[in-house]
């Protein structure tokens, strides 16, 4: 990644404390901003600290572990579920030099705190062992985002990503270590990816990776993400964007859309390949063992 997109900051705290419980109640970003460029990315908003619309920069939060180190050490902390990468890819390209992750993760095995890591990199095999370590202390979950196994389209919606492919390969060599292995088909996008061909080969390869289950969600637009996304479609499916600008008057797509899309298309290909829509199931399974 070139240097001069790389900002380095100092953090306050390591942990944001959520809301709601869904059903973590802490998220770490160890990035503020992402690489991988996703067309449909809901983080957009927080990328952008110049008001200038420069979503290009990566902003590294350089004391985050010692940060972490010193907020897991409290007597307060109850060793809750860290979601990490919620809101920023922790193995986006920046993290092949940074190489913050594996210490993060070493302040997780230190503290027996249990994670969920997102990622859309096979980069994330780099610490395998270190996962693989944790998950045999506490509970861990693995998911990747995938929603298309073309390749063409995966190339134009999330550039900088792994190819759909690596990161069935990377969920599937998961699966050897004590962690639960979720994938994420979210966000669905109408006239693009919500194909009965493309959703079947997604679940044909999750079939094939084992996956513990799969979480589908349709495409849901807001703000700054909204402007993108119909610039985005215009200048790389302006065949689609009359057709997807009717479906997304508000926020959600058409509510008739989605019951279709569900009824026709998601739930069935689930049940054909048998695979679960619970990531509770593992949770309860694996955090009840520790
Ligand atoms: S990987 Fe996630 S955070 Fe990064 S650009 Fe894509 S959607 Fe946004």
């Amino acid at each position: 990644m070139e240097k001069n997109k790389i900002v380095k900051i100092n953090c306050k705290s390591a942990l944001n404390k959520l809301k709601r419980k869904i059903p973590y109640g802490w998220d770490l970003n160890i990035y503020r901003g992402c690489s991988h460029n996703c067309k449909y990315c809901y983080a957009i908003y927080s990328r952008d600290f110049t008001g200038k619309q420069d979503y290009s920069k990566v902003f590294v939060k350089t004391n985050i572990v010692e940060q972490l180190d010193k907020e897991l050490s409290s007597p307060k902390w109850n060793r809750e579920i860290i979601n990490i990468g919620g809101v920023s890819d922790s193995y986006q390209l920046v993290e092949e030099e940074m190489k913050i992750m594996p210490e993060v993760l070493k302040v997780l095995i230190k503290h027996k705190t249990p994670a969920i890591i997102s990622t859309k990199s096979d980069l994330i095999l780099r610490d395998f062992d270190l996962i693989a370590e944790l998950s045999k202390l506490t509970y861990v979950n693995i998911a990747s985002t995938i929603i298309t196994m073309n390749e063409k389209d995966r190339k134009k919606i999330e550039p900088n990503s792994s190819p759909g492919l690596e990161r069935f390969k990377m969920l599937k060599e998961f699966r050897k270590t004590n962690a639960s292995v979720g994938l994420h088909t979210m966000p669905i996008i109408p006239c693009l990816t919500d194909s009965y061909l493309n959703i079947e080969s997604i679940c044909l390869e999750a079939k094939g990776s084992n996956v513990h289950y799969m979480l589908p969600g349709v495409l849901y637009l807001r703000g700054a993400t909204r402007k993108v996304f119909f610039e985005f479609i215009k200048n790389h499916y302006s065949d689609k964007y009359e057709n997807i600008k009717e479906l997304y008057k508000k926020g959600g797509a058409d509510k008739s859309y989605k019951e279709k899309l569900y009824s026709e298309i998601v739930n069935p290909l689930r049940e054909k390949y048998k695979i679960s829509n619970s990531y509770i199931k593992p949770m309860k399974e694996k955090i009840h063992k520790n």
